[in-house]
């Protein structure tokens, strides 16, 4: 993702600081040993301005992640909320995706991470799509991993830097086989997610999603679940085989950065007839209208920026 970051500004322990010279030390202890967490958020725009969506929620799992690897944060979330929102205004950005990142220090070197400064650092900038923009309707390709989502137990539920190693390797993978997208097995054989995704499936017209316990319990994951039911479709979290993949009528993922994208090809085989089935496309346009702020009964999703 390359940003024209001329007139970009990062917010950085509390104040703004030009885009192009927000650095961090050579030594920081988390560019050597991935010590840090980050999250990936978005904002819409909507017909009462920009709004974040679940900031709160997004804030929360940053501090939880945090504090499996025992970091401080120095700041509230309340004070990480109004910076996120600042960040985006500052950077006079009606949409965007924001990324919030907690790094150590390099007051002390070596692996003892002791009395090392926790600093924050929140970056924006325009992101219409992740993927290829006919995606959400053309769908994309998947193939299965080598790696699987337990090389890093601490990483399940968690958005910490290291543990984001073998996500890469599954998406460099992915992508080396002319792939869009990788799937990642759990430590069980079954499936995870996604590198940066949540997968999710339909047979019979129930749509399934894998438990969280092996995967992110992803903030997109948890809103396509909740919107599901109250759309009145049957839903289940449950241990997913890769061949109720192979087999399935639709097949989607879902995240903050690919929203609802459905999964049209895996290894190389379509999915059903390989077209965006139709429970995909009626939960990709119910989250549409609530991200755009149209349906007011998912309100309390939007942090309006202003
Ligand atoms: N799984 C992984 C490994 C991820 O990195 C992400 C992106 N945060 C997701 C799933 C989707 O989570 P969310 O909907 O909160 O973006």
């Amino acid at each position: 993702m390359f940003v024209n970051t001329e007139k970009k500004y990062i917010w950085k322990n509390s104040s703004f600081h030009k885009w192009d010279d927000t650095n961090i030390h050579i030594l920081s202890h988390t560019l050597h040993y991935g010590t840090g967490v980050f999250e990936g958020v978005r904002a819409y725009m909507t017909n009462k301005g920009p709004a974040i969506f679940r900031l709160h929620d997004h804030t929360k799992r940053l501090f939880g992640a945090a504090s499996k690897i025992s970091l401080k944060i120095p700041f509230s979330e309340n004070e990480l909320n109004k910076a996120q929102c600042d960040t985006l205004n500052k950077n006079d950005l009606k949409e965007g995706y924001l990324r919030p990142i907690v790094y150590l220090g390099n007051e002390g070197l070596g692996l003892r991470a002791k009395d090392l400064s926790v600093n924050v650092a929140i970056a924006a900038w325009e992101w219409p799509s992740y993927m290829d923009p006919e995606a959400k309707k053309n769908g994309i390709s998947v193939i299965k991993s080598s790696h699987k989502q337990y090389e890093n137990p601490l990483h399940s539920g968690n958005k910490i830097i290291g543990t984001y190693f073998s996500n890469t390797m599954a998406l460099h993978e992915a992508l080396d086989n002319g792939a869009d997208e990788a799937i990642m097995l759990d430590k069980n054989g079954y499936i995870s997610e996604g590198s940066g995704e949540n997968v999710f499936i339909v047979k019979n017209q129930t749509i399934f999603t894998p438990t969280p316990e092996n995967c992110l319990n992803g903030i997109t994951r948890q809103s396509v679940i909740q919107i599901a039911k109250d759309l009145k479709m049957q839903i289940y979290e449950k241990n997913i085989d890769y061949d109720d993949l192979l087999n399935a009528d639709e097949a989607f993922f879902t995240g903050t950065a690919v929203e609802i994208t459905p999964i049209t090809i895996v290894d190389n085989k379509p999915v059903n007839n390989g077209k965006r089935g139709n429970i995909t496309k009626e939960l990709q346009d119910k989250f549409q209208q609530i991200i755009s702020g149209e349906d007011s009964s998912y309100e309390s999703w939007l942090t309006y920026t202003n």
